[in-house]
């Protein structure tokens, strides 16, 4: 691995002054005032139950000890297990992860899944990892946080930069100490006992709401433009299954770039490029442009799948969309909100956008605690039905009381962790 002092400087997204903190605090904060929130209260149900840092030593392939940070921040567990993915990036920090960590709580609440909100994060430079180091990081994780994790208590899953193959690891290494518990972790492997449908459920439960919500706009598959903003898992995925429909891909971009077409880019072909060891900018079949030019695309979804804080006040009037779906967690400012909304920009938000990933982690859980395996079809299926009620309860509330989906969706998932709060007597 390169020196992490120096690391990959093109990873580093063109993002937004404000954080992600601040991002879910505003919502929160807007939240609780509309539904009248007694300070005390809002003070219990927005701030961490635990906040764990550790520190994770690691032995470089150069020889020399790198010292890097782990965050486990366990949000609500008012609802359930507290639940929510590890990330491993450079730019992981704690006020990050708690951010990322609320917003787990408000998504398994709006989703109706009986878990609470965590999040977790190493602040190690992926890109730059070779798979060892990354194994080691994953491992030594564990070992330092373990005791605040298990089935009944916390779940970690993946997100940026973390897959099967790391959620493998971190439920070896939590075996090693407790015994075989596979429910300890989700997003794992097929043959460690993943669940089918887990890898691309967050891309297809982004599928599912663009179905919900096409009518609203007399949006029709086959006649549907679409820009994915990230290729990884999420936006990959979401790229395949809304192809699958009959849309048209006209423009991607990762960390390395951007690229256009408006006769549809093939993410299949794209993802046998990139599994060669292309870039995304050397793709053939399509036009290299510059990463900000891919907001000027006319299209009728873009679909942001990469790191928070990406649309902005400076880049969000550049859009040229007429629905957004947030596959990322907090791609959008709230700034960027106001002026999504004057341009008449549909947003499908990221608390129920997003949220097909944890749902699948939910039956992963399920399966495992039951020693016992769904089919494919029955978990997609499954998770249609879980998309659907979200969305068409988000969208009724929002109608109702004249609300964004975002503010909708805020209010029902706050609602839901003040009442199972009040009900446990954590608060009066
Ligand atoms: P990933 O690591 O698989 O993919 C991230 C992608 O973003 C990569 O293609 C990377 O190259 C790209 N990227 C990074 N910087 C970029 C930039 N500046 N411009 C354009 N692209 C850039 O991660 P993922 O799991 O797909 O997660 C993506 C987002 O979705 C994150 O915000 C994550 O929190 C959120 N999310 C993921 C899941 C899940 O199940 N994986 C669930 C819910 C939310």
């Amino acid at each position: 691995m390169a020196d992490p002092a120096t690391a990959d400087e093109t990873e580093r997204p063109q993002r937004a002054e404000i954080s992600n903190y601040d991002i879910v605090q505003h919502h929160f904060r807007q939240a609780a005032e509309r539904l009248d929130l007694p300070d005390d209260v809002a003070q219990v149900i927005s701030s961490s139950y635990r906040e764990v840092t550790v520190q994770i030593p690691i032995k470089l392939s150069d020889g020399r000890t790198h010292v890097f940070s782990g965050y486990r921040v366990q949000h609500n567990g008012a609802r359930g297990p507290y639940k929510g993915g590890i990330r491993f990036h450079q730019e992981v920090n704690l006020d990050e992860v708690r951010a990322l960590a609320a917003l787990m709580t408000w998504k398994t609440a709006i989703a109706e899944i009986p878990f609470g909100g965590a999040k977790g994060g190493v602040d190690c430079p992926a890109a730059d990892l070779e798979d060892s180091e990354k194994q080691q990081i994953a491992r030594s994780f564990i070992d330092k946080i373990e005791k605040v994790l298990g089935p009944g208590r916390d779940i970690p899953a993946p997100d940026v930069n973390t897959d099967a193959q790391t959620m493998a690891w971190m439920m070896d290494e939590y075996g090693k100490l407790h015994g075989h518990t596979p429910a300890c972790v989700t997003g794992k492997p097929i043959a460690l006992e993943g669940s089918y449908g887990r890898e691309a459920a967050t891309g297809r439960g982004v599928v599912y709401l663009y179905r919900e919500a096409a009518p609203v706009l007399g949006l029709k598959p086959p006649e549907t433009r679409v820009v994915v903003q990230g290729f990884g898992n999420v936006g990959s995925w979401a790229a395949r299954i809304i192809q699958g429909l009959g849309a048209r891909i006209v423009g991607v971009s990762d960390a390395n770039g951007a690229i256009r077409s408006d006769e549809g880019i093939d993410p299949d072909a794209l993802l046998h490029h990139l599994g060669d060891g292309g870039t995304l900018p050397e793709f053939e079949d399509a036009e290299a442009i510059e990463a900000d030019e891919l907001l000027e695309i006319e299209c009728d979804v873009f679909i942001p799948a990469a790191l928070g804080g990406m649309i902005h006040e400076r880049n969000a009037e550049r859009l040229n969309c007429r629905m957004m779906i947030e596959g990322a967690n907090s791609p959008t400012t709230p700034k960027a909100d106001e002026i999504l909304e004057d341009k008449g920009v549909y947003v499908i938000p990221d608390v129920m956008a997003n949220a097909g990933g944890v749902v699948v982690s939910y039956f992963e859980w399920v399966q495992n605690l039951q020693h016992f395996r769904w089919d494919e079809r029955d978990v997609n299926d499954k998770l249609g039905g879980i998309m659907r009620r979200a969305y068409r309860s988000v969208a009724q509330r929002a109608n109702d009381s004249d609300l964004s989906l975002r503010s909708a969706a805020h209010e029902l998932g706050i609602e839901r962790v003040v009442e199972a709060s009040r009900t446990r007597g954590y608060i009066s």
